[in-house]
Order: C-alpha cells, then sequence, then structure tokens
C-alpha cells in the first residue's frame, strides 16, 4: 500500500433514510503505533442498521459521510513506526472502541463509558472496507483454530463475556433469552457452556429461523411469544420458580412489561436494548431481590477472554452465519437483515 490507493468500502453518504453507497474511498495509511489492517470478514449488526436508517442515537453524532461497520477480523497488512506486537501477514482480531484516557471513566478504568469515545464504524470510518487502520494496543493475534467468520463475532461475544461477569452463570442454573440474535444465542452457547442446564429462549414469529439455530445450540425451550404467552410457558418451563438468569436482547420496549416476572427469587438479569420508551415496576424488582445489570460495550480483558472462549470451541461466532455476501452486495445484506433471514450477516471482503 503506498501512495493514494483506492479501496471499495460501503459508506453512508447523508443523514437519509437508507442512504448509502458502495464507492472507490482512498485506503487509509498507518501512523505510529498502528497497524493496517486488510479486512476479510465483517458482520452487519443493529447498530449499523440504526445507523444507516439514521435512527442511532449515541453519545456523539455520527460524522456522515462514514464508512460503516465495526464487527470484523483481517490479516496485518502493513505497521506503522515503532509496532512491535504484530507484523505484516499475521490473522488478527482488534477492538473498535478506544477511550480518550484523560476523563474520570477512561482513569478509573472503564474506556468503556469514556465521555469522548471513539468508536470505528460509530465516531469515525469502519469496517466495511477492504482496509481498516487501528492502534496496535487493540490488535490482537489470533489462534490458528479461529477463523476469519468466527473472529468477526468477537465484538458481539465481547459484550457476552461481560454480561456473564455479571450474572455470574452456576452449574445447574435455569436461564431465560430473550430475542434470538446474534448476542442471544451467543450468550445460549456461552451460559451452557458454563453450566446452566435449562436454556429457554423467546422470540416472536418472524425468528422460526433462528428458533431452529437456537435448538441446534442448545436451547431447551423454545417460547414463540407471538401464539403463546412467555409468563406462563416459562413457569411451566421452570416447575413456577422463574429463572436464576435473565438475557434481554429483544430489540423491543415491549418486553418490560413482563420481564420481571420470570425471575426466581435472587434472579440476575443482563439488558441490551436501549429503549428510551420502556417502562418497568420497580416493585417485584425490590420484592424478589434481583439483580438488574446495565452496561455498554466492553473493556479489553472480555475481548482476550473472547479469544480464548473461539479457541475453546465452546462457543462458536460461525454456527450463526448463514449468509454471506461481497460488500457490493450490501443491499442484498441489508434486505436479508430485515427479513432476519439469518442470524448474523457476514460481508466476505
Ligand atoms: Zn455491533
Ligand atoms: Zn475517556
Amino acid at each position: 500500500m503506498s501512495g493514494e490507493a483506492a479501496m471499495k468500502a460501503i459508506v453512508k453518504t447523508d443523514t437519509a433514510p437508507m442512504a448509502y453507497a458502495v464507492r472507490d474511498v482512498p485506503a487509509p495509511k498507518p501512523g505510529a503505533g498502528q497497524v493496517l489492517i486488510r479486512v476479510k470478514a465483517t458482520g452487519l449488526c443493529y447498530t449499523d442498521m440504526s445507523i444507516l436508517k439514521g435512527e442511532y442515537k449515541g453519545r456523539k453524532p455520527v460524522p456522515i459521510p462514514v464508512i460503516m461497520g465495526h464487527e470484523a477480523s483481517g490479516i496485518v497488512a502493513e505497521t506503522g513506526a515503532g509496532v512491535s506486537t504484530v507484523k505484516a501477514g499475521q490473522r488478527i482480531g482488534f477492538e473498535v472502541l478506544s477511550g480518550c484516557g484523560k476523563c474520570i471513566n477512561c482513569r478509573s478504568g472503564y474506556k468503556n463509558m469514556c465521555t469522548d469515545w471513539h468508536h470505528l464504524g460509530i465516531t469515525g470510518d469502519g469496517t466495511f472496507a477492504e482496509y481498516v487502520v487501528q492502534h496496535e494496543s487493540l490488535v490482537y493475534p489470533l489462534p490458528d483454530n479461529v477463523d476469519f467468520a468466527d473472529a468477526a463475532l468477537l465484538e458481539p461475544l465481547s459484550l457476552t463475556v461481560r454480561s456473564l461477569e455479571h450474572v455470574k452463570p452456576f452449574v445447574g442454573e435455569s436461564a431465560v433469552i430473550i430475542g434470538p440474535g446474534t448476542v442471544g444465542l451467543l450468550h445460549l452457547q456461552a451460559l451452557r457452556a458454563a453450566g446452566v442446564t435449562k436454556l429457554i429462549v423467546i422470540g416472536l414469529d418472524a425468528d422460526k429461523v433462528r428458533f431452529g439455530i437456537a435448538e441446534k445450540l442448545g436451547a431447551t425451550q423454545i417460547v414463540n411469544a407471538s401464539s403463546e404467552n412467555p409468563v406462563d410457558a416459562v413457569m411451566r418451563g421452570t416447575d413456577g420458580r422463574g429463572v436464576d438468569i435473565l438475557i434481554e436482547t429483544a430489540s423491543s420496549p415491549k418486553v418490560w412489561d413482563y420481564l420481571l416476572d420470570l425471575m426466581a427469587a435472587h434472579g440476575r438479569m443482563s439488558v441490551f436494548g436501549l429503549y428510551p420508551q420502556a417502562q418497568t415496576q420497580p416493585l417485584a424488582l425490590i420484592r424478589k431481590g434481583v439483580t438488574l445489570y446495565g452496561d455498554v460495550a466492553f473493556l479489553s480483558r472480555h475481548f482476550m477472554r473472547a479469544i480464548d472462549w473461539l479457541a475453546s470451541g465452546k462457543v462458536s461466532g460461525k454456527a450463526l452465519v448463514t449468509k454471506r455476501f461481497t460488500l457490493d452486495q450490501a443491499g442484498e445484506a441489508f434486505e436479508a437483515f430485515k427479513n432476519k433471514e439469518t442470524v448474523k450477516c457476514l460481508f466476505e471482503v
């Protein structure tokens, strides 16, 4: 790579809903301490879709035009001055969030709560491109048995590591996962590996394909909330006790109407949906002694553990990838995502 080399990228071109283009843009160059990454696989997620639709509301406005995407893996193409921990040709995964290092949250060890965060594909150019640049400290060599498709899911898998750190699953416990999407089905695999024995997955009619994948990955009970009452179904499945662990990835504020009704005494809840409209009644939380965990993004230790999880074979990223696309097929990938034809839409670059 040298000079003004061009590369292909999916660019959010305008604030209008669904305004995007697949176009040639200048390839980035690695500065001192930076790594130029040749992207090999990159996943499409809910956040990308909300940016595409112009609905994303984050800590900072999305700078438009912007190259979308933030879940990826690749090969080191070139290293900037002073880079010593990776070299050209190495297969790598990489974190996409960096903190300012100066704010009180960064100084407290919570770069995920940085008040001036940087996030590939959200606050700057992302991974739906042939090349992306990232700082060396966020780039990790991949074990030989972790392929690019698996490693492209390290970002949502790191969220799952952080979430399990909060809810602390124990052998023989029960869990309900609301929403059989990527984060939901990564939790399913991880909770199963951690010894949770009752694994209930709640979804809707539109989740038929995803229910099938959930069953293959070890779900012990599937609840279609379009046709059955989720509280009745969960109580039936847990002999009236409710669940010890609840993971909410529903993409709908409506689930808050009944979340607490699913819980056993002293249960733990980890919630992902960002719903300003959601309402709940804290009385059940108090009476049941339930603990509710909120958090955002993740820290480097979660990312490193996510690599361990993939290498162990206990959790698979590519089990969730049933459709693969090229960057030129962006429109088809966006359609497949909307129609829930797969769990994870993956671009192979
Ligand atoms: Zn994402
Ligand atoms: Zn900061």
